[in-house]
């Protein structure tokens, strides 16, 4: 029997790639070493190998890497991660540079960037630039006050460079109650290191997995050609 020699050059390996014509992968790479938030699971993955083919065995937090979280995660019996219109999570986004913030986005730091109705704001922090190798207790990212704009405001779509838009151990939660109330897509563990602020297509597509609290999504970013 012939067999195809397959070796490494027949399927080249690439970790984490970034970008691929106008396409930005803005997602982090699931592995079991990946930053998890404190207390949720690492992956587990178990491959097997049967007599031709393989297939993994894989265990994992529904807020591993780059997510969605749905009103399920703070309130149980209403709606799940499956449940958002496609249409609210593919569309045009704004990339926000809020780099310059050292501890918590504020309602005066959105207020200087003209939060329009209906809008995807996708805000990008230090936290890109740290990188995601280890899990820093001190990330950045939105107060409550902040929140509640842009819940006032009426935004479709909120994602951040971080596992959570809480701060770990915040008493506040407002910071996803009042995103979730207004049915405002959460999206976190983003990964926007490279990434320019300014508009682009966001398609983030959570796993599909039936009344989650929250699943894995891939995201990318597609800059519109100049031509
Ligand atoms: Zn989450």
């Amino acid at each position: 029997m012939e067999s195809f020699k397959v070796t490494l050059e027949t399927f080249p390996i690439s970790y984490g790639m970034k970008k691929s014509g106008n396409i930005i992968d803005i997602s982090l790479s699931i592995h079991k070493s990946m930053i998890t938030y404190p207390g949720y699971s690492h992956p587990k993955i178990k491959h097997k190998w049967w007599s031709t083919t393989a297939d993994s065995e894989i265990t994992l937090s529904s807020h591993t890497g780059t997510h969605v979280t749905s009103p399920r995660h703070l309130y149980m019996g209403t709606r799940g991660v499956d449940s958002y219109p496609l249409k609210q999570l593919v569309g045009p986004c704004r990339v926000v540079n809020f780099s310059r913030v050292r501890k918590v986005i504020t309602m005066d730091d959105l207020r200087s960037v003209r939060i329009k109705q209906g809008e995807r704001i996708l805000a990008k922090t230090s936290n890109s630039k740290r990188g995601f190798r280890r899990f820093y207790g001190d990330y950045v990212t939105i107060d409550g006050d902040a929140a509640d704009f842009l819940a006032k405001k009426k935004i479709s779509l909120f994602g951040i460079d971080a596992l959570s838009v809480a701060k770990n151990d915040e008493a506040d939660l407002r910071a996803y109650t009042s995103l979730l109330k207004k049915n405002i897509v959460i999206v976190e563990g983003l990964n926007l290191e490279g990434v320019s602020a300014g508009k682009y297509t966001l398609v983030v597509l959570p796993l599909s997995f039936r009344s989650l609290d929250g699943a894995p999504a891939r995201a990318v970013l597609m800059k519109k050609s100049s031509s």
